[in-house]
């Protein structure tokens, strides 16, 4: 049963797209918890961080630099914030690896 990402991934499903390459795809969260809230997600099917390798780290690399690039195309000069959950204790929903990028507003620390 592929993940909601994956067919997100595949185009079975739409999403607000703005940024995809070969490795990655960022896109709109659809329950938005703060004015800019993109995800950025590798097209490889891993679950969560948890399930990453040593193999996995360029790949690891890239997805950051593109949360740096679409906070920036986005607009989040005064700031951010990158989350990854993992895991339910995480507060994971999604079980494909994926970084959320929040901005737009002051966001308080620490998280609930
Ligand atoms: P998690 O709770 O796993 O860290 O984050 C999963 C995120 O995926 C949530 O913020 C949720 O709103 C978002 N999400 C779930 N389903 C969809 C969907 O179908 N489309 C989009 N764009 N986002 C989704």
């Amino acid at each position: 049963m592929p993940t909601i990402f994956k067919r997100i991934i595949d185009k079975e499903i739409p999403a607000q797209i703005v940024h995809e390459d070969e490795l990655c795809l960022a896109f709109h969260d659809v329950a938005p918890q703060a004015p800019t809230h993109v995800l950025v997600i590798p097209k490889k099917e891993l679950a969560n961080l948890a399930a990453v390798s040593s193999e996995d780290q360029a790949l690891l690399g890239h997805l950051l630099l593109i949360a740096k690039k679409v906070a920036e195309q986005l607009g989040l000069t005064n700031g951010y914030r990158t989350v990854i959950n993992c895991g339910r204790d995480g507060g994971q929903s999604v079980d494909h690896l994926h970084i959320h990028v929040l901005g737009g507003r002051v966001l308080h620390w620490p998280p609930g």
